[in-house]
């Protein structure tokens, strides 16, 4: 889907300005003539950026972007101002109201895109992050923002001293800056931990561009985030920067809270990013490892069901559910201690993997409750697999310190129906399994029909 860009103007030749070119990228765009207005949609509808006139009649640029910002509904939508030529107060006051970036009048078209590329981007990988930390946008913030204060490693590509000193001056308070003068050296140090490169396009000694694409086609940095800073009046250089792979551009003369913006959006994007992998190692390692079994715990469940229901929901494929719950497990824990317990439970998993079918998706779903999945599987032809499981499991003992022990499961067994929600057909296995054990355990029993569903 487009992104969705609210362009905020009282002046609507400004407005169709905007829109005309945002929408020539194929950008979805939605205007509106007011701050009040603004702070009023960016609370209704989704949106992925704005682009916000400063100087409005009414609660005017500043103070709707700092209601936005304040808003815990509409905080992370990146707001880039836009700013008469040349005001530094402006971009200060921005700043302070949160604006991620600005943007100057005359607007100029390589400019905006760049912006708009950019923080469209950090976007993205926002909504990543908190979509896979399951965290809500209201509840996300203190972790974006604990995230946010992270001081980077900065390494600058720079031949001259003075031109290097503008680069660090705004940078320094919040980040860790080495500077390199040698391209070579460069390359060699941009490996380790550094979090972004800043490369000088108007250096004298070495071609910046050469850095820049020297670090894009080195493995081992493809990934660390290139700012180049070039000249206004060489243009062509900056659009082959983008072509080469830079993730973001800057022009000379330097601004401090310009570069200052720019630097925090790749930082951030890149941070995020990089949570967003050791979130999704942590959840891999959540998944896959129930640490006493090996076997998938209920948040894998819950998940690999997914596709079982689709396949019903579009193509009327059948599965089966079923919960396996061991007999008098109390009684064992009880009389053999708690270790014995455990080595039983790993025991019983393990027999119920090896006498599923590769396809079964079986998890430990609780304490000693077993949940499995048996795709392209009717409710009868569930039952017989589960009472040929429980029967092997009955029927060998399990030998543990030496001690042959005899353990019973007993099992329920529902289809999913069509349409049915999936806790009302864990309610149907549960109370068949509740029969079986009332009828004396070790056995499986099918669940009834959901009449509802
Ligand atoms: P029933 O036949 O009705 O299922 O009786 P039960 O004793 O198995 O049922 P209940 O649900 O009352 O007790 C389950 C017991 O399982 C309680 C707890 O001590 C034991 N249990 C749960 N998780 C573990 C575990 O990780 N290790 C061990 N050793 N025991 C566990
Ligand atoms: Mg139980
Ligand atoms: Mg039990």
């Amino acid at each position: 889907m487009a992104a969705r860009i609210l362009v905020v103007d009282d002046l609507a030749p400004n407005l169709n300005l905007l829109e005309v070119k945002l929408q020539a990228e194929y950008y979805n765009v939605v205007t509106a003539r007011s701050g009040e207005e603004a702070v009023k949609m960016a609370s209704k509808e989704p949106l992925d950026l704005i682009l916000m006139d400063a100087m409005m009649p009414g609660i005017g640029g500043f103070e709707a972007c700092k209601q936005i910002k304040e808003n815990p509904k509409t905080w992370h939508v990146p707001i880039i101002m836009v700013t008469a030529l040349e005001e530094t107060k402006d971009r200060i006051a921005g700043l302070e109201a949160g604006a991620d970036d600005f943007i100057t009048k005359p607007i100029d078209d390589f400019n905006l895109m760049a912006r708009v590329r950019s923080l469209l981007r950090l976007k993205m990988v926002t909504d990543q992050l908190l979509s896979h930390t399951g965290h809500t946008i209201q509840n996300s913030r203190s972790m974006l923002d604990t995230i946010n204060r992270r001081s980077g490693n900065i390494l600058l590509v720079e031949d001259s001293e003075l031109r290097a000193e503008r680069v660090i001056k705004p940078l320094k308070s919040l980040h860790n800056i080495v500077v390199e003068t040698d391209p070579v050296t460069a390359i060699r140090r941009a490996k380790a931990g550094i979090d972004i490169v800043i490369v000088s396009l108007v250096s004298k000694n070495f071609d910046g561009l050469r850095v820049c694409a020297s670090l894009r086609f080195n493995e081992e940095n493809q990934e660390t985030p290139i700012l180049a800073i070039g000249d206004p009046e060489d243009e062509a250089r900056l659009i082959r920067a983008y072509d080469i792979g830079v993730n973001d551009t800057l022009m000379r003369p330097i601004e401090q809270q310009e570069m200052l913006a720019r630097v925090n959006t790749i930082m951030r994007r890149k941070f995020y990013a990089d949570s967003l992998r050791e979130n999704f190692n942590e959840n891999l390692e959540m998944v896959i490892s129930d640490p006493l079994t090996g076997l998938g715990n209920r948040r894998y469940f819950d998940r690999a069901i997914h596709p079982l229901l689709d396949a019903l929901d579009t193509q009327n494929e059948a599965f089966s559910i079923m919960i396996f719950d061991i007999d008098h497990f109390k009684r064992v824990n009880d009389i053999l201690g708690h270790d014995m317990g455990d080595q039983i439970l790993k025991e019983i998993a393990a027999r119920l993997v090896t006498n599923m079918r590769a396809v079964d998706i079986v998890s430990r779903y609780g304490g000693e409750e077993f949940m499995i999945a048996m795709p392209s599987t009717t409710q009868a032809e569930a039952v017989v697999a589960a009472d040929r499981v429980r029967d092997l499991i009955a029927g060998t003992p399990i030998y543990v310190d030496g001690q042959a022990l005899q353990i019973t499961t007993s099992a329920g067994v529902a289809e999913v129906q069509k349409g049915e929600e999936l806790r009302d057909v864990f309610r149907r296995a549960d109370d068949a399994l509740y029969k079986a054990k009332q009828a004396g355990r070790n056995q499986v029993l099918p669940a009834k029909q959901n009449k509802a569903a």
